[in-house]
């Protein structure tokens, strides 16, 4: 930190992309601090084995991949915040960040708090996440090799991983709230073309089964019309309604599409605002994956690091060279 307590950069969520920024930006000496939120880790603290993640040859679980995650960050100087960023201001430099307790400032930062899957609402289903609940079957549908289970959801997600999930499970039930589909009708044609899955509408799932056996075995489901509730045995409950990006805090201040992810430019993760840099499932809703916010939280890192040096008058000492130079044809 300078004397006048700015920081070089502040990295706002503590996830794969935070701490990836963090570490990328700590071996460049830039002192990043983390506000890693209350609840650090992100989406991988419910999700239990994770194995497809480059690296870990024999799988890890999201809470120990996280908490290795964030070590290496601080093993190169990386100083974390466990609080929620209440408010920024990033009308001026240095930027500005609140927590309930502090202001932080800075000339640089970089956005990581990624989205949460939208979740049903139901205490059964938090008491059984990474026991059976789901959301995220590019991450789990191998766990699901010659058994049967349910997606929830009528969007083009929840055809896309019931689709894919074909090719593990057995039978894929598709639980939707209406008759009707969101989901464009190509991708709703093949879903109803597959004769590995069934449909099951209009349901909602009432109750997540198994919480006494500290496993999913089955869902209650209930008849949105007429009120009937029916068990349907299930090995896997694949929750597919929907992402939310983490964004309120920016909405103000930062591009974004109508769903509220932030905009970031191609082939980088500068925003509207130059100094502010976005990484992650924050501005990503088409890949999720924690190896592409890993990713993208590296590229943060590089174009703080260029943003800063070029600042200086130093381009050249970047870890990454200077876009225009790197952008020219071969
Ligand atoms: P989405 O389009 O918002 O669909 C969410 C679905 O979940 C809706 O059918 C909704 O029901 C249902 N739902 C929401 N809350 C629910 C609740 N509490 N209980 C039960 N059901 C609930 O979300 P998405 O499918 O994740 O898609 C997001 C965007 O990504 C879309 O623009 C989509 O086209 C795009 N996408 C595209 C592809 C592709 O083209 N391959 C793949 C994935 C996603 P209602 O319909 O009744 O509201």
């Amino acid at each position: 930190m300078s004397e006048n307590g700015v920081r070089e950069v502040i990295i706002i969520g503590g996830g794969p992309a935070g701490y990836t920024a963090a570490l990328y930006s700590a071996r460049a000496d830039l002192n990043p601090l983390v506000i890693e939120g209350f609840q650090w880790g992100g989406q991988l603290m419910i999700t239990s084995d994770v194995e497809n993640y480059p690296g870990y040859a024999d799988g890890v679980l999201g809470p120990t991949m996280m908490q290795d995650f964030r070590r290496q960050a601080e093993r190169f100087g990386t100083e974390f915040v466990s609080d929620d960023v209440t408010r920024v201001d990033f009308s001026e430099r240095p930027f500005r960040v609140w927590t309930s307790d502090d202001e932080y400032r800075a000339k640089a930062v970089i956005v990581a708090t990624g989205a949460t899957a939208r979740q049903l609402g139901l205490s059964s289903e938090v008491a059984l996440q990474g026991r059976g609940v789901t959301y995220c079957a590019t991450c789990d549908a191998a766990f699901y090799r010659d058994q049967e289970v349910v997606v929830v959801g009528g969007g083009d997600s929840a055809m896309e991983e019931a689709l894919f999930l074909t090719k593990f499970a057995t039978k894929v039930t598709i639980v939707h709230r209406r008759n009707d589909f969101r989901a464009s009708a190509i991708m709703t044609d093949r879903a109803q073309a597959n004769e590995r899955i069934e449909f099951a509408t209009p349901y909602v799932v009432e109750e997540a089964l198994g919480v006494e056996e500290g496993k999913l075995r089955g869902v209650l489901l209930r008849h949105v019309e007429n009120g009937d509730t029916r068990e349907l045995r299930t090995d896997g409950l694949f929750v597919a309604i929907g992402h939310d990006p983490t964004t309120k805090l920016f909405l103000d201040w930062l591009d974004h599409d109508d769903a509220g992810y932030l905009v970031t430019k191609p082939r980088s993760t500068e925003t509207n605002i130059p100094g502010v840099f976005a990484a992650g499932d924050v501005q990503d809703h088409t890949y999720r994956q924690a190896v592409t916010a890993a990713g993208s939280g590296c590229m943060a890192a590089l174009d703080a690091e260029r943003f800063l040096a070029e600042e200086r008058g130093h381009a050249m000492d970047a870890l990454a060279a200077p876009r225009e130079e790197a952008e020219a044809p071969a």
